[in-house]
C-alpha cells in the first residue's frame, strides 16, 4: 500500500518539474553586456531622482519664502544648492560622474527662480572658489571646507567667486528669510503620502507624481508646511504622553496628507478613544492654512480642491464617507471652496491674506505687524 503512494507522489512531482522548465530558446547574455546595462540603468535612477528632488524643492522655495513672517522659526537662504562628487556614496560615484556631470569641485547643483542667487546671475555648473575669503581647493578638503563654511551660519549675507568655463567672477548675496523647516523628497517610497514631523516636511514619490502640476504639488506642500508652523507634531506628541499611547497617535497625525490611504483599523481605534475627532481638528487647520501659504507664494488655489476630490477617488470607500483621523473628503472639499473664496474677498478688498483668528490668542503663527495693519 506504502508503495502506491509513494509512486503516485513521484509521478506528480515529476509532472510539477516537468511544467517548470522552459521551451524556448533565448539569448544568452554575456557578462560585459549585463555591466553595460547596468550602468545604463543605474545613470537613469540617479537622473530620475535629481530631477524630481529638483522638482520638489524649487516649488517648495516660493512658499517657504513667502511664509516666512507667519513663521516663528525662521533661517536664511540665497536659493541655491551645492555638491560635488563626495555627496555620493563611494560604490554610487562612478554613476554620478557619468550621468549627473559631478566632479572633485563644488558646483552649484541647483538655482531657484527669482532667489538672491538667480539675481546675482548664479547659474548651475558654476565653480565655487572662494567663500567669505577662504579658497575652496577641488577635492575633499575643499567639499569639508565650504561645508563648515554653511554649518550654522548665522551672517545675512556671504561673499563669493565663482568660476564658469575660463571666466571667474565676484558675488555679494544678501540672503532671503524663509520658514526653517527642511523640505525632503524620499525617492524610495511610492506611497501617495507626504508627512511633517515638527522639522521637515517630506513628500514621497508616489505623491510626487499623484500631484502632476506644481501648484498641486505647491498644495501638498503647502498643507505639511502648515501641520509644522501650527506645531501640530508637538501638541500631538503633549497629548500623546497623557494616554500613553505615543506611538500611534504619532503615526496618525504627523503622518499629514495622505492618510486618507490608510484609515483603516488604526483610525477606527483612534475614533473610539477621542483621539480620531482631535486630529481632524489638525487636519482642516492644515488645510486652512496651507491655502493661504499657497495663495502668499503666488500659486493657483482654485485647484485644490478638485485635487483633493481626486485624492478621494483614489481611496473611495474610506475617505468619502468616513470620518477617521482626517475629515471626510466631502467636508474637505465644500471646506476649502470656502477658504478659497474667503481669500478672493481678502484680495479684492485689498487686506493683509492671513488666516482668520479663532476667539482665543494667537500663539503658533508669529504675531508682527502685518496683523496689526
Ligand atoms: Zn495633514
Amino acid at each position: 500500500m506504502r508503495g502506491i503512494y509513494t509512486s503516485v507522489i513521484l509521478i506528480i512531482l515529476l509532472n510539477i518539474v516537468g511544467c517548470a522548465s522552459v521551451e524556448t530558446q533565448f539569448h544568452d547574455v554575456s557578462a560585459s553586456e549585463i555591466k553595460k546595462e547596468e550602468r545604463i540603468q543605474r545613470e537613469m535612477v540617479l537622473n530620475v531622482a535629481e530631477r524630481e528632488e529638483i522638482r520638489v524643492l524649487r516649488v517648495a522655495y516660493p512658499i517657504m519664502v513667502a511664509n516666512a513672517p507667519l513663521c516663528s522659526k525662521v533661517a536664511h537662504t540665497a536659493g541655491l544648492g551645492f555638491w560635488s562628487e563626495f555627496d555620493f556614496k563611494k560604490d554610487e560615484r562612478p554613476f554620478a560622474k557619468r550621468s549627473l556631470f559631478v566632479d572633485e569641485n563644488v558646483r552649484v547643483r541647483f538655482v531657484h527662480p527669482n532667489s538672491p542667487a538667480a539675481i546675482g546671475g548664479i547659474q548651475v555648473d558654476d565653480i565655487l572658489v572662494v567663500v567669505n575669503g577662504k579658497e575652496i581647493v577641488s577635492g575633499r578638503k575643499g567639499d569639508k571646507t565650504y561645508k563648515n563654511i554653511f554649518k550654522n551660519y548665522k551672517k545675512d549675507s556671504f561673499s563669493a567667486v565663482f568660476k564658469r568655463k575660463n571666466n571667474i567672477y565676484n558675488v555679494e548675496l544678501k540672503f532671503d528669510e524663509q520658514c526653517d523647516y527642511k523640505v525632503r523628497y524620499d525617492y524610495r517610497d511610492s506611497e501617495i503620502n507626504a508627512w511633517a514631523d515638527g522639522k521637515r516636511v517630506v513628500i514621497a514619490r508616489g505623491i510626487l507624481r499623484f500631484a502632476e502640476d506644481d501648484h498641486t504639488l505647491a498644495g501638498v506642500i503647502a498643507h505639511e508646511l502648515a501641520h509644522n508652523v501650527m506645531v501640530h507634531a508637538h501638541k500631538v506628541k503633549h497629548n500623546a504622553s497623557v494616554g500613553a499611547l505615543a506611538g500611534f497617535v504619532l503615526d496618525r497625525v504627523v503622518i499629514g496628507y495622505a492618510d486618507i490611504d490608510d484609515g483603516g483599523i488604526f483610525s477606527e481605534f483612534g475614533k473610539s478613544l477621542g483621539w480620531g475627532a482631535h486630529s481632524v481638528k489638525m487636519e482642516q487647520e492644515a488645510d486652512y492654512v496651507g491655502l493661504y501659504f499657497m495663495e502668499r507664494a503666488g500659486y493657483d488655489i482654485s485647484i485644490m480642491p478638485h485635487f483633493w476630490r481626486k485624492m478621494a477617488s483614489e481611496n473611495y470607500d474610506k475617505a468619502i464617507g468616513m470620518e477617521t483621523s482626517h475629515p471626510t473628503s466631502v467636508k474637505r472639499f465644500i471646506a476649502l471652496e470656502k477658504t478659497r473664496a474667503e481669500i478672493a474677498k481678502k484680495k479684492r478688498a485689498g487686506a493683509p491674506l492671513l488666516p482668520n483668528k479663532n476667539n482665543r490668542s494667537f500663539r503658533v503663527i508669529k504675531t508682527d505687524l502685518e496683523y496689526e495693519k
